[in-house]
């Protein structure tokens, strides 16, 4: 029996049995083992493949010799970032969009998956959470782990959680939700499904959050793909945001930062919640607290990295690494397209989203790709729902195999 050993957070039990990822891998592995000759072209997980930026790699080298003499080492630095970082954050992705944020408005991170996950402890045990469906699993998650869910039901959705289904239906637009939420996630440009939201769709979010007292986590980790001009690359370009969104980017995705680790979160020092009794609370103090009680911020090397990418030759050498993975996106989008395939994504995001063919499921277009053609993506079902029926590939193959993937599948996957 358990007796004597302290008692766990149940919450936990509440997560699907496995992450999403972790069963691609393991069918994957399943799939080499007994197909040892077999040539797999991973279109899965996500993971950059393109070396880092001369301009990072020179700065990471740069930094570490600083490190390696007593009269320039850097030890413990700013929890929530070094300002050079946040300076540098604040007039290259805002300012030079007409939005106007301070440093201390800016949190350097390790990661938008921390990010992610961790944003929902400024809100209250019993806070209404809203999530796209299908959506990156991390702010389902994190909020199961936060015990707002409850088990989920026998079709997978948490009874605790609201649902904004996405599909081709509605282009992918989520409708505002149906009764009362605290806290709704967005992600634009949409990992998985590689929409975007136009500005008149992201003002009636806006609007409805000031409406309605809600706060929005805004997750731009692909705001670097964003082609279209008209699509707004950051949450603050809409009126009255600042005083209810908190936007999160990733160095991860535009300068293929995922091995090194670097993201920020932006709360801004307008965004409020309140007490149960009523008393109007800055979210910008409570992340401060956070942040300095549980962080001693990312590598100092790291961050001097970062800061590289917004040099001249840094932002040309990151638009190259984005123009290398649009052009797969391309390459798989038009040739999934000359496939037969319905497709979707991909124009303005790293991400394709293939409408499984009529009768198969996610899971069994995993199964068969991956039998017939030799190809690793991931099930749409597996980030919702809502994602049932749809499978995503992404553009972060090598320009290689983004061709091969779309020959071995116009010519093997008939029928
Ligand atoms: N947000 C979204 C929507 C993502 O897809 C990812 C990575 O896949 C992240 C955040 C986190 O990226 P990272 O933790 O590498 O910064």
């Amino acid at each position: 029996g358990g007796a004597g050993v302290p008692r766990i957070n149940e919450a936990f039990l509440n997560l699907k049995a496995s992450y999403l990822f972790a069963e691609v891998k393991k069918r994957t592995q399943a799939y080499r083992a007994a197909h040892p000759d077999a040539r797999l072209i991973d279109l899965g997980i996500g993971d950059v493949t393109l070396p880092l930026p001369p301009v990072v790699v020179d700065a990471l080298q740069a930094a570490t010799r600083e490190q390696a003499r007593a009269e320039t080492l850097r030890g413990y630095g700013p929890y929530v970032g070094y300002e050079f970082l946040r300076a540098a954050i604040a007039e290259h992705d805002f300012g030079s969009r007409g939005v106007t944020l301070a440093p201390d408005e800016i949190f350097v991170s390790d990661g938008g998956k921390s990010d992610a996950a961790n944003i929902q402890e400024l809100f209250a045990p019993d806070a209404v959470v809203a999530l796209m469906d299908p959506a990156y699993p991390v702010y389902a998650d994190a909020n199961v782990i936060a015990g707002r869910s409850g088990p989920a039901d026998a079709s997978g959705r948490y009874p605790g959680f609201v649902y904004l289904p996405c599909t081709a239906e509605n282009d992918f637009q989520p409708a505002l939700p149906d009764r009362p939420v605290d806290l709704i996630y967005l992600c634009y440009p949409n990992n998985p499904t590689g929409a975007v939201m136009t500005r008149a769709m992201l003002r009636r979010w806006v609007d409805y959050a000031r409406e309605h007292e809600a706060v929005i986590v805004y997750d731009a980790a692909y705001e670097a793909y964003i082609r279209d001009p008209d699509v707004p690359r950051s949450i603050y370009e809409i009126e009255g945001a600042r005083a209810v969104a908190i936007e999160s980017r990733s160095f991860s995705k535009s300068a293929g930062f995922t091995g090194l680790r670097m993201a920020y979160t932006v709360v801004p020092r307008e965004a409020q919640g309140r007490t149960a009794a009523g008393a109007a609370t800055s979210l910008n103090q409570l992340w401060l607290r956070r942040t300095s009680t549980k962080s001693n911020g990312p590598p100092y090397i790291v961050q001097r990295a970062a800061a590289a990418v917004y040099t001249s030759e840094g932002q040309k050498q990151v638009r190259g690494l984005v123009d290398s993975y649009m052009d797969n996106a391309r390459t798989l989008r038009e040739g999934l397209e000359r496939a037969g395939l319905t497709v979707y994504g991909g124009r303005n995001a790293p991400y394709i989203w293939i409408r499984t063919p009529a009768g198969t499921s996610s899971w069994d277009f995993f199964d068969r790709l991956l039998a017939e053609a030799q190809i690793v993506g991931v099930p749409g079902s597996g980030f919702g729902p809502s994602g049932e029926g749809y499978f995503r590939v992404t553009a972060f193959g090598s320009h290689a195999d983004s061709v091969e993937a779309v020959q071995r599948i116009a010519t093997r996957l008939r029928g």
